[in-house]
């Protein structure tokens, strides 16, 4: 199973991906855990990526292209994988699509998780005022300025995503406005009916 969980920011991909990796048992690559990953252990990509990550902005196409292919090489990736975060552009759509056409690879499916906006921002003020209650902020774009640019991004950058796949006849969406448990349900459904769909195919 080859899957892209695609929505915004504070739709609940990393959560639904983390336990979808546990349920189906491969992988979840989340090119932001990598990014904070390279962040904390101070190497060259978490130089260039730091000050950014914390605006809220996006991370150079090249750098988080070059994570993912070095990813996609390392062999637990061979039975399958959910992408978390990663495309975030159409020339990381693309990347990824050369990439996986170089190793005779093909995407499954992509799973959009539809969250309105109002319930977005919600999410995210609750998630800075916790850390910030606790004193420790786990993200560091975890504040409302850095929320607006990167809901910004997402509608600039990644939302022509949903198109790019819904043409590919890859894309299948989810409301995310339920609970966890309701998501992972939905998820799952929409995971056996792209199985039959393409035994049919
Ligand atoms: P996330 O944990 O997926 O919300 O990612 C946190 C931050 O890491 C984002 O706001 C971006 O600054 C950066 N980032 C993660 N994935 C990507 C990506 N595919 N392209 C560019 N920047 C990314």
């Amino acid at each position: 199973m080859r899957l892209i969980l695609l929505g915004p920011p504070g739709a609940g991909k990393g959560t639904q991906a983390n336990l979808l990796a546990k349920k189906i048992k491969i992988p979840q690559l989340s090119t932001g855990d990598m990014l904070r990953a390279a962040v904390k252990a101070g190497t060259d990509v978490g130089k260039k990526a730091e000050a950014i990550i914390k605006k809220g902005g996006l991370v150079p196409d090249e750098i988080v292209i070059g994570i993912i292919e070095d990813r996609l090489g390392e062999g637990d990736c061979r039975q399958g994988f959910i992408l978390d975060g990663f495309p975030r552009t159409l020339r990381q759509a693309d990347a990824l699509d050369e990439v996986l056409a170089a190793k005779k690879m093909a995407l499954d499916g992509v799973i959009e998780i539809k969250v309105d906006d109002d319930i977005l921002i919600g999410r995210i003020e609750k998630r800075a005022r916790e850390a910030l209650a606790a004193s420790e902020s786990v993200r560091s774009d975890d504040n409302a300025e850095s929320l607006r640019v990167r809901l910004l991004a997402y509608y600039r950058e990644t939302a022509p995503l949903i198109g790019y796949y819904y043409a590919h006849h890859k894309l299948r969406s989810v409301n995310g406005m339920v609970p966890v448990e309701e998501v992972s349900r939905l998820i799952e459904r929409e995971l056996q009916l792209m199985k039959k769909s393409s035994k049919l195919a």
